[in-house]
């Protein structure tokens, strides 16, 4: 690859150069919504995270298959294994049948992803169209001797497991720790040690969300969904596993066990996790009401929001920190980012308009080759984005009349911002007519192209034909010594 990309790697917890096992081809698993209620900030920043990963692994140049999941089944309200599914809970509160649930959450998500102007993944597999997959995966794990049935469920055996392999590399934490907190915990008497999780859970009678297996009428583990999937989709060893470091236990560190369990060796090869948001530096919680949804960010719809805040103003607010810091949300912070957005949109409607002359005066240095070297440094974005801030100096004085940009330059300017603005940090402006705006942009500049092409031919009619022709619409054009500039009226 010309652009050699690092990552950090959350297992090894160092920089590594990224090198996919199958080049050109990448696979990319991403875990995914729990589609039980409204997307909130945490939830953009992981699918913002992992947008900007694949959207610049594709800019140099990889066929990513990016998967991402739903998860519909298996999240239970009390993550150790005990409590209701958190979507047959809802299900029965609003009296809907789960699936519904799942279908109205999936869609409202897939909305806000939208407004995020965040890709949509290559497959996006739920876990309840899985079941198969998920009960052969148990099997394989079995068979290892690494699970065994209890009263119809069927639990990891993490002590065993826990003997032979290393445990615990992912999140730092150490097993007899966990052990020593986790005996406090009651009501646990079908698993042999604490620490063991499930694999299947036999469903009590009032559980609607249930599916037939050789041990119960029941339903998957959360951890194992995420193991068949991935597996199903990007193979036994596959790239890169993603997700928020809240996953990191147990969630991710379980996806390793099972693995290693049913196949004798981990199956992701680098593990990568964004960090975390906190409210006016609170960590965000439903008993502080300081979790704030992503329409009540775009409605300014919560008692902790001054006023609305567009969705690609969340966006730049998260891309303007790396993934690997935390992120304070406050009103004052995202509205100075919201500023800062605006002056690189501004710059970027001002780039486009620019005219070109026989000569630069000014050179555009190496803005494309730093920000690619940023990009290649764990996808550092802030330092990205002040690299464009820097560029649009040369933008303004350009602008202003004091520098010159000769065609070429212009063009490699403009292809630098589109790059790395519109495909790899994937801003927008803001609006649903931004195409019919670069189209409008491009068809007046060429227009205007024409017409001085028309007076130095001396066709008269022609450029004034054009010129009027424009007043007609409502665009006023300025003749200026080396060019033209425009504006509508
Ligand atoms: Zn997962």
């Amino acid at each position: 690859m010309e652009h050699p990309l690092y990552i950090y790697n959350s297992l090894s917890r160092k920089r590594e150069q990224f090198v996919p096992m199958h080049p050109p081809h990448a696979g990319l698993y991403v875990c995914g919504p729990t589609v039980y209620g409204d997307a909130h900030l945490g939830h953009a920043r992981a699918a913002i995270t992992f947008d900007l990963l694949y959207r610049y692994l594709s800019h140099i140049g990889y066929k990513v298959r990016y998967v991402r999941n739903i998860t519909d089944v298996g999240h239970l309200v009390n993550d150790a294994d005990a409590g209701e599914d958190k979507i047959a809970q809802k299900a029965r509160l609003e009296q809907l049948e789960p699936m519904e649930v799942v279908q109205h959450f999936a869609n409202r998500y897939h909305r806000n992803m939208e407004q995020l102007n965040v890709l949509s993944p290559s497959i996006e597999p739920h876990a309840s169209g899985h079941i198969i997959e998920q009960i052969r995966l148990i099997r394989k794990i079995m068979d290892a001797g690494y699970a065994y049935e209890s009263n119809g469920s069927v639990y990891f055996d993490l002590d065993k497991y826990a003997r032979c392999h290393p445990y615990g590399t992912l999140s730092g934490r150490v097993k007899d720790d966990l052990y020593a907190q986790s005996r406090e915990l009651e009501g646990q008497d079908e698993k042999h040690f604490p620490l063991d999780f499930a694999l299947w859970k036999k469903a009590l009678p009032e559980h609607i969300m249930r599916w037939p297996s050789p041990w119960s009428d029941g339903f998957p583990g959360w951890h194992l969904e995420c193991t068949a999937m991935s597996i199903k989709y990007l193979g036994e060893t596959f790239d890169i596993h993603g997700g928020g470091m809240d996953l990191q236990f147990p969630h991710h560190e379980c996806e390793i066990a099972q693995s290693v369990a049913a196949l004798g060796h981990p199956s992701v090869r680098y593990w990568m996790h964004n960090n975390m948001i906190t409210v006016n530096g609170k960590k965000m919680g439903k008993s502080l009401n300081n979790s704030i949804t992503l329409s009540e960010f775009f409605e300014g719809a919560h008692p902790l929001l001054e006023r609305a805040y567009s969705p690609m103003a969340i966006r730049f607010f998260i891309l303007q920190a790396h993934y690997r810091s935390t992120i304070d949300f406050s009103n004052e912070a995202l509205q100075a980012s919201e500023k800062g957005m605006q002056r690189l949109m501004e710059g970027m409607r001002t780039l486009d308009k620019l005219p070109t002359s026989k000569n630069s005066s000014i050179g555009i240095g190496d803005i494309g080759q730093k920000c690619y070297a940023a990009m290649n440094d764990d996808l550092n974005s802030p330092m990205a984005i002040a690299h464009l801030f820097d560029g649009l100096r040369i933008i303004h004085l350009v602008n202003d009349g004091r520098e010159t940009l000769s065609a070429a330059d212009l063009q490699q300017l403009k292809e630098v911002y589109r790059h790395f603005v519109r495909d790899i940090l994937g801003m927008n402006d803001d609006s649903s007519s931004d195409r019919q705006t670069d189209l409008l942009n491009g068809l007046v500049n060429y227009l205007l192209e024409m017409r001085q092409q028309a007076k130095a031919d001396k066709n008269f009619a022609v450029s004034d034909s054009i010129r009027n022709t424009m007043g007609r619409l409502g665009i006023e054009v300025k003749d200026k010594k080396d060019g033209f500039e425009w504006n509508i009226k």
